[in-house]
């Protein structure tokens, strides 16, 4: 009998940090306990009542089969009239192809481009996935530092200066998972005039582009002319701004010979995304858009919400952040509480440690910086109702206070 034995690539591969947070509260409330939950980014609202009916119709209409790999074309086109209606980009169905979440498609796109050898540049802190993801291809990593001071915002400079022959992609994702930030028009355009002169392609995850909060703006990418749009690959989908996390509908948009590599990738790994759910997201795009909307409405209010009591706790305790310009999540450091007696007088070293402290003691579930590249910092995902977050972060700061 051979013995069972994991590919090298695999051995290595990490659990996703959020997916791993979030079993680990769940499996806490299954003892009966009541978890304060901040792990996971996804919105806690129902997706709206048109989209569901337009999946019961597709259903009723007998689009329960097998679809073009790389996705309908219908869904393709409402794509490309999403970002000529929300942007004046003009792309044709053949740049667009659909995969089974907007992280299939960021999948997709590094299996795509990159191998064994090559270079991928990514600001820290990152989503967990994205380095991941690279080195499961045999890839590089290269990791460039931003700090709080600016904002968690890479300069042109510095990823001018990360640019190496090996280079075969920057991953850039604004606003950000876990920091919030979201990028000026300014900021993105000298990114992108390096990008040219260097001839790097983009990966631009935009997934969090309708979850922009007052003083903040998007900007698309691709909108900086013709030899900026040819050199980048558009990620996003209806997970984040239609509530739709688990109908599975993601997206990239780019370069017509990239988007038919990735299909034939597809085609041989998954097959098409969901049928009923691609026919759901068509409705989510053309339909009536008020529910974006009223849920950034609502997300702001939580932002702002938890951005008030952060600052109370700057003082008191010395957590540290910068204000999150989009997505949903506050990110804050709590290297001032190492070394120090938390709740239960529990002492910790790293943000890791606080995690796993201030869940057991205070059973409020964060995500370790950890697995964002963050020594020090803790990510909580404001995806959740005022009242939780009120006794979520009244919990926090009893354990911080030592109580
Ligand atoms: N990119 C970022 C930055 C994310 O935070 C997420 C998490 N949802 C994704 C991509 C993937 O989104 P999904 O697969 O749900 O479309
Ligand atoms: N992107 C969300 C998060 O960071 C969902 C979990 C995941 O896909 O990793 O929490």
């Amino acid at each position: 009998m051979p013995a069972v034995r994991l590919s090298p690539a695999l051995k290595t591969l990490k659990p996703s940090a959020t997916l791993a947070a979030a079993a680990k509260a769940k499996a806490l409330k299954a003892q009966g306990v009541t978890v304060y939950d901040f792990t996971l980014g996804e919105p806690d609202f129902t997706t709206p009542e048109h989209i569901q009916q337009a999946a019961m119709a597709a259903m009723k209409a007998g689009h329960t089969h097998y679809t073009a790999a790389g996705g309908i074309v219908e869904l393709k086109q409402a794509v490309c009239r999403y970002y000529e209606r929300e942007y004046g980009l003009k792309f044709d169905s053949p740049q667009v192809l659909i995969s089974n979440g907007a992280k299939h498609s960021i999948h997709n796109v590094i299996t795509t481009l990159c191998g064994p050898g090559d270079e991928v540049i990514i600001p820290t802190p990152y989503w967990v996935s994205y380095s991941e993801l690279v080195a499961l291809t045999g890839a590089t990593p290269v990791l460039v530092p931003t700090t709080e001071a600016s904002g968690f915002v890479m300069s042109a400079e510095q990823f001018a200066a990360a640019v190496t022959p090996y280079t075969r992609l920057l991953m850039l994702n604004s606003p950000c998972n876990p920091t919030g930030t979201a990028y000026s028009a300014a900021q993105l355009e000298a990114i992108a005039r390096v990008a040219v002169e260097k001839k790097v392609p983009v990966l631009a995850d935009e997934i969090y582009e309708k979850l922009i909060y007052t003083g903040s703006q998007f900007r698309c990418f691709a909108s900086f002319g013709k030899d900026v749009a040819d050199l980048t690959i558009l990620v996003s989908g209806v997970s984040k701004a239609y509530a739709m996390t688990g109908w599975r509908i993601g997206w990239t948009v780019g370069p017509a010979e990239i988007i038919k590599a990735m299909d034939n990738l597809q085609s041989q790994e998954t097959s098409n995304p969901c049928s009923i759910s691609q026919y759901a997201a068509i409705a989510a795009l053309d339909g009536p858009q008020e529910s974006v909307e009223a849920m950034r409405v609502e997300f702001e209010k939580r932002r702002n919400y938890v951005m008030g009591r952060l600052e109370a706790m700057r003082s008191k305790y010395g957590i540290t952040f910068a204000q999150p310009g989009g997505a949903f999540y506050a990110f804050f450091n709590v290297s001032a509480s190492f070394g120090k007696n938390l709740g239960g007088g529990k002492v910790v070293h790293n943000a890791t440690e606080f995690c796993t402290a201030l869940l057991e003691q205070a059973h409020v579930a964060l995500v370790t910086g950890d697995a964002f590249g963050a020594p020090g910092y803790v990510r909580l995902s404001f995806a959740t109702s005022l009242d939780i977050l009120e006794t979520g972060l009244n919990r926090i700061e009893a354990f911080l206070a030592g109580v």
